[in-house]
């Protein structure tokens, strides 16, 4: 074992390349908060349940906890093997039963790089109601393969403190949120954000209409839902009297009601079936069918973006009223035809709502807009 291989981790390189460079250089990670420290607790718990249920099913002995698998930067350690199957277990903890795309990379590595493995599966857990969901990994893919050795040597050449790191995934400190990463603060010391490009005030005009025609959408969905939920009560308390494949008559309105019950639809995660070798893309190409891309668009204040707002006075108020849709698609239109690779920002209105993509574990809250034209996603 070099000096190296105690310190790097599987686990943190399929999340960043730049992640496994500083945990091989040893790179002193920041303290996890309580929450952090909480979610690898209930982590740890709910990976001892599943052991317990696979050491009733297969026997301990034909089981191993934290089996160490050699990689080119160190030792990876996968949650669970199972020895007579020669099939190693991630078990990862999860409201949405979907893994995470670092997820698949983590299992793929686990098994190129174990001499035992034969393949693998990820059971996710859902931490509230204890459901678990297994997905087979019989096989690792090309593509998959491909991405596990192209991070192996990635961090594995980043050993020499004098080598370069490999590129950051972020763009800037608030996205490593989003990789629970634990070396922000290495990463980007004495990072700079960079000027935003000065927009000329029609095209500035256009980016509060944005953020304004955000904030109507908003509205619109949240009386959606508020009318859906209310329909919902109504029709628990009609499902009481109403029988399926009848009808009812209302005389006094002239309204006729019918409950029809309609099966569960059955739908397949293919992306996801073929992505962890369970499918055969090759097998599938007749039904392939390739949307067109599109540009996302988001709206983020200054203050979240690591800007410094230039105008903080200009008020939005009374800018768009009626067609949020339509005029949406006009000023989108509009920027698009103007700007092809451009960052706009405006001050918070002072509405508050939770960022996404943090996994909440991120505090900051604030209304946030950022405008880019990107490739579709
Ligand atoms: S901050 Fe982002 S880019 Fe830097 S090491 Fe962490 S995850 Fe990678």
């Amino acid at each position: 074992m070099t000096e190296f291989e105690a310190r790097s981790r599987w686990s943190l390189a399929v999340r960043c390349d730049r992640m496994g460079a500083y945990a091989l250089r040893g790179a002193t990670p920041d303290e996890p908060d309580e929450i952090q420290r909480g979610y690898f607790e209930r982590g740890k718990q709910l990976e001892n349940h599943v052991y317990e249920s696979l050491a009733l099913q297969y026997g301990a002995d034909d089981l191993i906890r934290s089996k160490p698998i050699p990689w080119p930067a160190g030792i990876a350690h996968g949650d669970i093997f199972i020895r007579s199957l020669g099939r190693s277990i991630e078990v990862k903890s999860l409201a949405d039963p979907r893994p995470l795309d670092y997820h698949l990379a983590q299992l793929a590595g686990q098994i190129l790089f174990d001499e035992d493995a034969n393949d693998g599966a990820l059971c996710v857990v859902n931490p509230s109601n204890l459901q678990r969901r297994w997905y087979p990994m019989p096989v690792v893919t090309d593509e998959l393969a491909e991405r596990v050795h192209a991070t192996a040597q990635a961090v594995a050449l980043s050993a020499d403190p004098s080598s370069p790191l490999p590129p950051r995934v972020c763009g800037r400190p608030s996205d490593a949120q989003s990789h629970m990463c634990p070396f922000s603060g290495d990463c980007f010391a004495g990072w700079v954000a960079p000027d935003p490009v000065e927009l000329e005030p029609d095209v500035a005009l256009l980016v509060s209409q944005h953020a304004e025609l955000d904030d109507e959408l908003k509205q619109a969905k949240a009386t959606v839902t508020d009318v859906e939920e209310r329909r919902a009560v109504v029709r628990e308390q009609l499902g009481k009297t109403i029988e399926p494949a009848r009808e009812y008559l209302n005389r006094d309105d002239e309204l006729v009601v019918r409950r029809t019950a309609v099966a569960g639809r059955v739908t397949w995660d293919v992306d996801l079936a073929i992505r962890m070798g369970a499918v055969d893309a090759a097998t599938l190409e007749p039904f392939r069918r390739e949307g067109s891309g599109y540009d996302r668009w988001t709206v983020k204040a200054a203050h979240l973006a690591d800007v410094e707002p230039q105008d903080a006075s200009r008020t939005l108020a009374g800018l768009v009223a009626g067609e949020v849709g339509r005029r949406g698609a006009v000023l989108m239109a509009a920027l698009h035809h103007l700007y092809d690779d451009v960052e706009l920002d405006r001050r918070s209105s002072g509405r508050a709502r939770t960022c996404r993509g943090s996994r909440g574990l991120c505090g900051s809250r604030g209304m946030s807009s950022r405008v880019g034209r990107r490739g579709g996603s």
